[in-house]
């Protein structure tokens, strides 16, 4: 792969709205992804396998729990410095940003907000120095949009729940030491639980031949009667809002995340174009190229700024899950539009590992359908705007 020469674009000098710490938190992710991601990861993504080396790496620039509270190990920032470091590691590479979503929004965020005082003690130290890893089972082989419907279950047993079901694409699933587990109590309630590696009848097995987030390891999670003790429940939130919660903060993120791959592969689009020659000109100077390029920017600017915006209502704690399902959506579009553009852009040199453009595009597939797809939050915005609910 070729050095990484990434100069982050920032057209409206939305630096100017970062306060310093922001900046640093950033920067220390920008320099973290230039030494440590970006050399590696191409051979990564190509033999499809995590790299297991960069986990403590990402847990020092803050990347596991980055507005968890600093008594339970979390990074104690706010939702900007969050956002900026999704949108740095994603820079890097969208299934290394998925493993830190997880960690951090799908498995110390309901451990620290649902969780009791001994959870959060037990687990999120842990978690947030990468000793452990954490996963997050909500989709199931026959529910994935609609998860209300999981049959995923768990029965009272008096001193211990038994757990049976299964659920399918599971981020980190294969290497996970922890799982945050949704499932359905006698009632039909919806309830997490926190299930560990090594209790019998709990399975993993890890999903292969895929096109996209190579470089992140996805697996099943499968529950055999299995035994969970009783303090393994989440006791402070239950019903389908608890996993949408969770939800909320991961596709927040997300909407950084996408900048950052739209960013590099816009990056690597200009300064090929400058040094691209055809016809005796660098293939900037065309009309077409630049339309693309031009294009590129305004979008991406556009996006920069809805997201800035998402995150100091999030800092307000004002910023509805609808406005988040917006950001999300238009992100990730924009991101794998300009990743399409770019790698047009350069050619035959677009579709191979030389670059990291054809990664990205691949990837921001998943990104596009994860979290709730693009169709899925357009009847989200549907929903919220007319009050009319396209789901039933
Ligand atoms: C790489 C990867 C990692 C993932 N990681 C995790 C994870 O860590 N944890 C986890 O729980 N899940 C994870 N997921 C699952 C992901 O969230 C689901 O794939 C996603 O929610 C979509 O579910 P589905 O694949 O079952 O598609 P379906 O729900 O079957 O949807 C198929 C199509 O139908 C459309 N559709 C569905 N319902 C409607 C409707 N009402 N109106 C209009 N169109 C509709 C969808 O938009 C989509 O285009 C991951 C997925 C991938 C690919």
């Amino acid at each position: 792969m070729k050095p990484d020469l990434f100069e982050a674009p920032d057209y409206y000098n939305l630096d100017e709205l970062l306060s310093e710490e922001h900046k640093l938190v950033r920067d220390a992710a920008r320099e973290w992804v230039k030494r440590d991601v970006s050399p590696i990861i191409e051979e990564y993504a190509q033999k499809a396998e995590f790299p297991n080396q960069i986990i403590g790496g990402l847990a020092e620039i803050g990347a596991f729990g980055p507005y968890i509270p600093v008594e339970y190990g979390g990074a104690g920032l706010d939702q900007i410095s969050y956002g900026l470091i999704m949108q740095e590691i994603e820079r890097g590479d969208s299934g290394v940003r998925s493993t830190a979503s997880v960690q951090s929004s799908l498995v110390m965020y309901p451990i620290w907000k649902y969780g009791n005082e001994e959870q959060r003690q037990k687990y999120l130290p842990k978690l947030a120095s990468g000793e452990w890893m954490g996963c997050f089972g909500l989709t199931e082989p026959d529910h994935g949009s609609n998860p209300g419907g999981m049959v995923t279950n768990f029965k009272d047993m008096g001193d211990h729940y038994l757990l049976n079901g299964a659920k399918m694409w599971i981020s980190n699933a294969p290497f996970a030491q922890v799982a945050v587990v949704w499932a359905k109590n006698e009632e039909g309630r919806i309830h997490g639980l926190i299930v560990e590696r090594g209790m019998e009848g709990f399975s993993t097995p890890e999903t292969h031949n895929k096109w996209s987030l190579r470089a992140s390891a996805t697996g099943e999670l499968i529950f055999d009667n299995v035994k969970v003790p009783k303090e393994n429940l989440l006791p402070n939130k239950s019903g389908l809002g608890a996993p949408l919660g969770c939800l909320d903060s991961a596709r927040y993120g997300i909407a950084w995340g996408a900048i950052g791959a739209a960013m590099d592969c816009y990056d690597t689009a200009l300064r090929y174009s400058k040094e691209r020659i055809q016809f005796g000109k660098p293939i900037g100077q065309f009309q077409l190229q630049q339309k693309k390029l031009a294009e590129m920017i305004t979008e991406l600017t556009k996006a920069q700024l809805l997201t800035w915006r998402l995150g100091v209502l999030r800092n307000e704690g004002k910023a509805t899950s609808a406005q988040i399902s917006m950001a999300k959506r238009n992100n990730v579009d924009m991101a794998i539009n300009i990743a399409r553009e770019a790698r047009q852009m350069l050619g035959g040199m677009g579709i191979t590992g030389e670059y990291s453009i054809m990664r990205h595009s691949m990837n921001l597939e998943s990104v596009i359908t994860y979290e709730g797809t693009h169709d899925i939050h357009l009847l989200i915005t549907g929903l919220d705007i007319t009050g009319l609910n396209a789901f039933k």
